[in-house]
Parts: structure tokens; sequence; C-alpha cells
């Protein structure tokens, strides 16, 4: 067995409220100089909606699908790189169009726009062509401007809803959308590392960060292409390719990263897992079994003697083996199983797992606590986000493996309420 540390993340999506303070934290830090102003290391999207950039999640239909760059990377790399060849990924970049072009917004020129029939509208000028813009992408396109939401259910990429389906998502009295705040996923057979010709981009050994060596990046952005994620963004005064770092210096120097560090709703977690390196190859070709328990099974039990001997032997230290009996992670996602990586289908091993929100339950005036009860528990069936479009997002279509980690979120809400409101059973 070949044991190693990962830093990994969750994301509590019930807790997000959509404020983008963690996007700012991470821009003013890093990304905010010029040939960086399109890139959002940390971006929080709207779904359903398009994301960032637009319609990322669509491997197959939007850019040209997936077998052919399985081809066109073999033919230019010859399969270097280990795992190249056996993951899928589109060999398309993202135009600008994708993102958004940067631009000047300024307050002047909303109070002097000319008067109309709607709100007045500076319309902002493109930084790279000085003209006016029409603005069709966003790192939050769907939240700034609406109305993707149909979109999203006439083409969500990923999952085709039915009507029946539509309508319980868009019925006025329902209409339903959470937040996806998305960062690097520092998987475990990262596209990125795999796919670089010059092989500048690497993961640490002490703790699984990815990162881009600026001195080898020759720009080739293979990694645009090859992350599924598009969380690897080309510099266009560098030449180089940069992405999120998980703030190691500031890990390093004991702080969280900027963006869990200042997330208004703390619904970030950060912790160290174990795994088992070995298997990283067998479970990313894995074609028979439920994909998020199959990521899951790699997760060492940091409690079991011989998983701490065999660690030990490996050279891990004290304190990361201290740190990883300590992680949230290891407890959201095998201790409690209520936390599940983001399309495991691309089959990255991302190391950024999801509690899915459960969004609050309509609640009717007078209502009796059996009735209260029974919305709980009809919550699954009716729920107000389709179980489909969920285990699309979050478990590579398996509906019982996400259904699973409702029963234990209904749970603890009954619980919880039992406790602290006192209508209900905890039963
Ligand atoms: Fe690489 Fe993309 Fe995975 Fe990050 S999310 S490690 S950029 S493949
Ligand atoms: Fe969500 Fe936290 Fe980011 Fe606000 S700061 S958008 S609550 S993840």
């Amino acid at each position: 067995m070949d044991i190693r540390a990962q830093v990994s993340s969750v994301f509590h999506l019930d807790k997000c409220i959509g404020c983008h303070t963690c996007s700012i934290a991470c821009k003013n830090l890093w990304t905010d100089r010029k040939g960086a102003e399109y890139m959002w290391w940390n971006n929080v999207e709207t779904k359903p909606g398009t994301g960032y950039p637009t319609r990322w999640e669509d491997q197959e239909q939007y850019r040209g699908g997936w077998e052919k760059a399985e081809a066109v990377l073999k033919l230019k790399l010859g399969g270097r790189g280990g795992l190249l060849g056996k993951i899928f990924y589109n060999p398309a970049l993202p135009g600008m169009d994708d993102y958004y072009e940067p631009f000047t917004y300024k307050y002047g020129d909303l109070i002097s726009s000319p008067a109309g029939n709607d709100q007045p509208t500076a319309r902002p000028v493109s930084m790279v062509t000085g003209k006016p813009m029409k603005i069709e992408a966003g790192p939050n396109w769907d939240d700034d401007l609406s109305g993707s939401n149909v979109y999203a259910a006439n083409d969500p990429g990923v999952v085709k809803l039915s009507d029946e389906e539509q309508q319980q998502m868009f019925a006025i009295e329902k209409m339903v959308m959470f937040y996806l705040p998305r960062i690097c996923n520092h998987c475990l057979n990262a596209g990125c590392v795999a796919s670089c010709p010059s092989g500048a981009i690497y993961k640490r050994g002490e703790d699984g960060i990815v990162l881009i060596n600026q001195d080898k990046c020759r720009g080739w952005r293979m990694c645009v292409s090859a992350c599924p994620y598009k969380k690897t963004y080309y510099g266009w005064t560098t030449g180089k390719s940069e992405k999120c770092i998980l703030c190691y210096p500031r890990q390093e120097a004991g702080e969280a990263p900027a963006c869990f560090h200042s997330c208004v709703g703390r619904i970030r977690y950060l912790g160290v897992l174990l795994y088992d390196a070995d298997r990283i190859e067998e479970v990313a070709l894995n074609e028979d079994r439920d994909l998020a328990a199959a990521q899951r099974d790699i997760i060492l039990d940091p409690f079991d003697p011989q998983v701490q001997a065999d660690a030990r032997r490996a050279g891990i230290p004290e304190q990361v083996l201290q740190a990883a009996r300590q992680s949230p992670v290891y407890k959201f996602v095998k201790q409690w199983g209520v936390a599940l990586p983001l399309h495991p289908e691309f089959r990255t091993l991302p190391m950024l797992f999801y509690v899915p929100p459960m969004l609050p339950v309509i609640s009717r005036e007078n209502q009796g606590r059996q009735q209260l009860a029974d919305e709980f528990f009809t919550t699954l069936e009716k729920a107000r986000l389709p179980i489909r479009y969920l285990a699309g997002l979050f478990a590579g279509g398996n509906e019982e493996e996400v259904k699973a980690v409702y029963r234990r979120l209904i749970a603890v809400r009954m619980q919880r309420r039992s406790v602290s409101v006192g209508d209900l059973d905890a039963a």
C-alpha cells in the first residue's frame, strides 16, 4: 500500500448565501493584476445554470466530445504522463466569450446614462478592444442576469430533465436554485498534471496540492483542455497557465486559505485525508461500481492502527496523522457519509466534496406536526430539486447514492428540530 496525505475540503451547500466574498478574497490576493482579470480561481455559480466558463459541464456536445479528445491527446503527446489517454476530456479550449472579457465599469457612466423606460444601465467597456461590450457570459452569469434557469431546463448539459421535472423545479411557487462555489479540486488523478507536455504541473508530495511551475510552463494550455472542471487559466500577459494554489503559503504559516477564511456562510471545511495511491488507477477506471462510493473507498481510516503503522513507515509525520484523525473532511465523507464529489464521472478523483443542498421545506400556515414530519419525508420523492438532477451533479447519475445522503440529512434535521423547536418526535 502506498499511503499518502491529501489536503482536501468539504463545502456545505445549504449554508452558502452566494455573497461572493470568497471569490473577492481570492481575487484580491492572487489575480488582481493585468492578464488575470478574467481568472476566478474561486467562483460561485448558480445551479441550475450555465456556470463559468459557460457550459463547462457539457463535455459531450458543446465543444466536441470526449472520444475525440482522447485521440487528439494521444496523437500529440504519444501517451506521456501516466494515465493519459485513459481519462476522457474535451480538447477544445473555452474561448474568451465563454469566460467574459475583462471590462471597465465606472459609476460615473451609470449616473450619466440617458433616461429610458427601465433602470439606467452603463455599458461595460472592453479592456481589450476599448469598445462597449455585449456580455454573454460571466463568473455568475445566471445570478446576475437570471433567466438561464430556463436554458438549464432545456439543455442542462449533463442531465436532460423531463417536462414533469422541469415543472417540479420551475413552478413559480417552488422556483429553486442554489449556489455552487468552485475551486480547483486538487484531484488525485489530475487531468491537468497528466496532460502537460512540459511536465510543469505537479502534485506536491507532502499534501497533494496541485501546482504549476511557472519557470517550466510553456503555455501549451493542454491543462486548460484537460481539466474537466476548467480550473486552469491562461495568463495572457505572462504566457503561462495558472490555477488555485490552495493558498499554500498561508497554510504553511498556519492560516486557512483566503476563501475559507473569508467565507461568510462558514460553509468551508479543510482537512487532511489519508489515501492509498496504489488504487488510483483501479478506481479511476472502474466501470462497474458506484463512482462516488469507489472514490470513498480509496480513503483510509486514520484511526486504524494498521493504517497508522503503514503511514509512519511511508514517512508521514506524526503531526499529519493527528490532523487526519481530527479532519472534518474525513467525518463528512467517510464517517457521516453526507458529502459527495462533484462529477465523479470525470474520473479525476476530485478532493473537494459537497454536502448537497436540501433547501428549506416549504411550510404552510397552521401546519400540524404530522404534516411537517410528512413534509420532511416526502422531500426525498418530491424534492424541489429533482434527485436525478442532483445525482447528475454529485454521483455520476447514481440516484441511490444521493438518496442515501438525503436520508441522513433529513434525519439530522428532524432530530435538531425535535431538540430546538420541540414540535417533532426525534424518531
Ligand atoms: Fe487539475 Fe482541474 Fe483537478 Fe484542479 S480540478 S487538479 S486543475 S484537473
Ligand atoms: Fe458562499 Fe462562503 Fe463564498 Fe459567500 S463566501 S459565496 S457563503 S462560499
